[in-house]
């Protein structure tokens, strides 16, 4: 088993359809031993018995928007684990009526609020896991799309999140690879989640995916699952600042 001994932290997951509950349900059979972070009451109904189906315990609060809430969690996580052997970052965040219509219409509020919990976090996490990540030489994973390289209808500011998801990414991997510490984006394709449902026109997109891509499908939670336990397990020990993409080939087409 890839992921015997190994402790990982997951935050992202809202429901059973959620990427990071891909991903953490593939970890848990290699025998990865698992936490949870949830931001507000509602989800963490949904994600206790969620985490209890893998044996997990540790299920702490933590909305990326508040520093008081990231400094918590990570005290709370060092009580309980010396070191963090992974990160999985599966967050993000828009106001409805910015993922339609046209992205010039885009408030200086919601482009904030946007870049704040989809891309920002990412730095605030890595910053306060970088410790207990460098006592066992551990590894961040992020979930990026398609968006952030090229203009999709009614992605808008979501797309300009992810370039910045991106681009930090790159320079966390800068940061922490003196430490020992790997960080890598995956950029899943399109699927039916709870955040995707906010997106006009998601529907349509899943369609054309199928479609065009070459593997004439979309994605599924087992694509992305094997891809996120590659890049946190040893498999991946020189991989570092990629991005992954997991979309049936999709971003290689031009026409
Ligand atoms: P999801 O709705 O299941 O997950 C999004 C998560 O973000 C939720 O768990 C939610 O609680 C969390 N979140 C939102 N605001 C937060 C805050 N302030 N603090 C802490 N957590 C907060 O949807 P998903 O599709 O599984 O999304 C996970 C990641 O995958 C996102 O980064 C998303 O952009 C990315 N992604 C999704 C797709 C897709 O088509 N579904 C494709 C590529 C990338």
């Amino acid at each position: 088993m890839l992921m015997q001994n190994k402790r990982i932290l997951v935050c992202g997951v809202a429901n059973e359809r959620s990427i990071a509950w891909s991903i953490a349900r593939r970890l848990h059979a290699e025998g990865a031993e698992l936490a949870f972070s949830y931001p507000n009451e509602a989800i963490e109904k949904r994600v206790r018995p969620l985490a209890e189906s893998v044996g997990s315990s540790i299920v702490l609060p933590c909305d990326v928007t508040r520093d008081e809430d990231l400094d918590a969690m990570t005290a709370a996580l060092g009580a309980e684990w010396d070191g963090v052997d992974g990160v999985v970052h599966a967050i993000a965040f828009a106001q409805r009526e910015e993922l339609k219509g046209r992205f010039i219409e885009t408030s200086r509020q919601g482009f904030q609020l946007a870049l704040d919990i989809s891309a920002y976090s990412l730095v605030a996490l890595a910053k306060r896991m970088e410790t207990l990540l460098t006592a066992r030489s551990g590894a961040i994973v992020t979930l990026t799309y398609f968006g952030a390289e090229k203009v999709l209808p009614h992605y808008n500011v979501m797309g300009v999140a992810k370039a910045a998801l991106e681009a930090s990414m790159r320079y966390l991997a800068a940061d922490l690879g003196p430490k020992g510490v790997r960080i890598n984006a995956l950029s899943a394709g399109p699927m039916k989640t709870l955040s995707a449902a906010g997106i006009t026109g998601f529907k349509t997109m899943l369609h054309h995916h199928a479609e065009r891509a070459p593997l004439q499908r979309n994605t599924t939670g087992d694509d992305v699952a094997s891809t996120g336990l590659y890049l946190l397990s040893e498999l991946a020990a020189g991989v570092t600042g990629e991005v992954v993409h997991v979309d049936g080939g999709y971003n290689i087409i031009g026409m």
